[in-house]
């Protein structure tokens, strides 16, 4: 897979000792194609690899050095808990759900738009953007 290449290569640069753990974890998070969180992950790891043994600590550095190296993002969802997402996707927005957590992706043309702009209003080349709406999801209300 491309993009495990590339941790290979970002683990090598640093003169880092490439670990299996680190690989199965950015995995999860490239298979899974969604919002996890450090217990999502650590529930998958611990049903699809049992003999692996990966603890949540290990997730975390994991996940901390992963978003370091800009592999991927993470959204605070509440004051102790965050969820990650691949940097691969394609882009995309958000809604998140204070209540239950939910995270729903949405893209829509006009903000788009409306973000360059903005931009260019104000003489930026826009090169990126986040963002996320919290509110409480229909099933929640
Ligand atoms: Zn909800
Ligand atoms: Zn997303």
């Amino acid at each position: 897979m491309k993009k495990i290449e590339e941790l290979k290569q970002i683990v090598k640069s640093k003169g880092l000792k490439y670990t299996k753990q680190r690989e199965v974890i950015f995995e999860t998070i490239l298979k899974y194609n969604n919002h996890l969180s450090a217990e999502d992950i650590y529930n998958i790891l611990n049903k699809e690899y049992p003999n692996m043994n990966i603890g949540i600590a290990t997730i975390y550095r994991a996940l901390a050095f992963l978003e370091e190296v800009n592999l991927i993002s993470s959204i605070a969802i509440n004051k102790d808990g965050k969820k990650f997402e691949s940097n691969d996707k394609k882009h995309h927005d958000h809604l998140v759900c204070i209540k239950c957590n939910k995270i729903i992706e949405f893209v829509d043309e006009d903000i788009e738009q409306k973000q360059k702009q903005i931009a260019n209003n104000f003489g930026f080349k826009l090169l990126d953007h986040t963002m996320y709406l919290y509110g409480i999801c229909e099933n929640c209300q």
